[in-house]
């Protein structure tokens, strides 16, 4: 508990004032959720939908919970009562059914927009035009019940730091142009997700305002748990 709490004041003492630190605690214990909560940290991450909702009902009510990994539809409902922020929306579908999930719960949900801005072959996130595509949609313009406030990547698994620099400048601009073409009068677009514990020096320096450190606060994972 003592190398959780140095390692939080250290992180938290050395990032940019506008920049908000999202503790990822998947696969880490109630009790170390707890001790950071102490500390008066309030913003926690989670990748799977069922850890995220055990969590929920074991912890303050007042914790700001992400989910920050990839979501299924199916699976919406047992978050759209209190989650704070989706980082992981990659399709106009998925936004339908969290609008749908939104008003039957009478809570308009904050999402992000994730983009695919590694090299790395992956499933998940968007690139510019497919997000061009879901904003002009008119479907996505009946949504009440959901709110678009940004967007999230991930950069390449890899130490050629200017390689990971350049894929978060091109996440800085995408969000940089969808400000402008869609959301020029919306305050709310205005979070840039980007930066893990290996790389977030890097994404604030590309203009990141929002990090998920995971590893650098709570230690390695242990998955075999
Ligand atoms: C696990 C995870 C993180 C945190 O990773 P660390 O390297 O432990 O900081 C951040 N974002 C997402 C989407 C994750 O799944």
């Amino acid at each position: 508990m003592n190398s959780l709490i140095e390692n939080y004041n250290r992180i938290k003492n050395s990032l940019p004032e506008h920049v908000t630190l999202i503790a990822v605690s998947k696969t880490q214990p109630a009790e170390a959720v707890q001790a950071i909560y102490d500390m008066g940290q309030r913003s926690f991450g989670e990748n799977k939908v069922q850890e995220l909702t055990a969590k929920y009902q074991l912890l303050p009510k007042d914790i700001e919970w992400h989910l920050i990994g990839h979501l299924q539809s199916n699976k919406v409902k047992y978050i759209a009562p209190f989650v704070h922020l989706i980082h992981s929306v990659d399709s106009l579908s998925l936004l339908q059914t969290i609008n749908k999930e939104g008003a039957k719960n009478n809570r308009i949900i904050s999402c992000l927009l994730q983009f695919h801005i590694a090299t790395e072959d992956t499933k998940f996130g968007l690139n510019k035009e497919e997000a061009v595509q879901l904003l002009s949609n008119q479907q996505f313009a009946e949504m009440k019940w959901v709110k678009i406030c940004g967007v999230m990547g991930m950069a390449t698994f890899t130490d050629d730091t200017e390689l990971v620099a350049h894929e978060f400048a091109h996440l800085s601009e995408i969000f940089n142009f969808l400000k402008k073409d869609f959301f020029s009068n919306s305050d709310d677009f205005n979070i840039i997700s980007m930066g893990m514990s290996d790389d977030y020096e890097l994404a604030i320096a590309q203009g990141s305002n929002m990090v998920r450190l995971g590893t650098s606060i709570f230690g390695e994972r242990n998955y075999a748990k």
